[in-house]
């Protein structure tokens, strides 16, 4: 038996079933919440390891389960929203949600998302405050010396470029949106700010990801944001 234990929070009992059914096929411990407020309730009493979020509960917006998990715990949070508008999964993320899934999702897409979320916990986990060394693959960032090498190779970064990966090497495997992006690097969430934010992620994805990488580390959720993925 793994482990791992999610918290499942979907009204619709059919899509509940779904994903309880995929769990258990994968041997992970789940609990499920119908309502908002039980969402809510068991998060704080149980701590899972994990949150699948769907966004329309009947009692309560989904968005206000994120703020109150959000308020006391970084325990990873996947959206699953029947909404397929940007802006929702935006509003989200910027809230505090890691990652979304768009209903109708595979069980293979939920089950890579729920992957990545561990990873991304184990990071977490490890996370101290005298971390110096960042290595994820062959990505190797030395914050104190604010170095960045790829597979031995040092790679030059300008100051924004070094800003924007280490902003995700923090973050692995969470979706930052162009926003929070903009806000951390430049201060202010200016429209012009964007089209510069993709020129510097262009250049740096350039250093980053050349062509010996099979898969780019720095993945593009395209009208959202960017991500970087926990290699194994
Ligand atoms: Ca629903």
């Amino acid at each position: 038996m793994n482990s791992f234990q999610i918290l499942i929070v979907e009204d619709d009992q059919s899509v509940r079933n779904l994903i309880t059914t995929t769990l258990k096929v994968y041997q992970y411990k789940y609990l499920t919440a119908a309502t908002g407020q039980e969402a809510i309730k068991k998060s704080v009493s149980f701590q899972p390891d994990l949150v699948l979020l769907d966004l329309g509960l009947p009692d309560t917006d989904g968005m206000d389960v994120i703020r109150s998990i959000r308020s006391w715990s970084k325990m990873p949070i996947i959206v699953i929203s029947a909404r397929s508008e940007d802006s929702d999964k935006i509003s989200a993320l910027d809230e505090g949600a890691d990652d979304y899934l768009t209903k109708p999702f595979s069980t293979e897409e939920l089950m890579a998302r729920i992957r990545v979320a561990q990873r991304r916990l184990s990071y977490i986990r490890s996370e101290d405050n005298s971390i110096r060394i960042f290595e994820n693959g062959d990505l190797r960032i030395d914050f104190e010396a604010a170095s960045v090498s790829c597979g031995g190779r040092q790679v030059h970064l300008t100051v924004t470029e070094y800003r924007l990966l280490k902003l995700m090497a923090v973050n692995v495997g969470k979706v930052l949106t162009y926003s929070m992006l903009v806000r951390e690097i430049w201060g202010d969430a200016l429209q012009t700010d964007i089209v510069s934010l993709r020129v510097h992620m262009a250049t740096l994805r350039k250093k980053i990801d050349d062509q010996n990488r099979e898969r780019p580390l720095i993945e593009t959720h395209v009208g959202i944001g960017y991500s970087m993925r926990a290699d194994k």
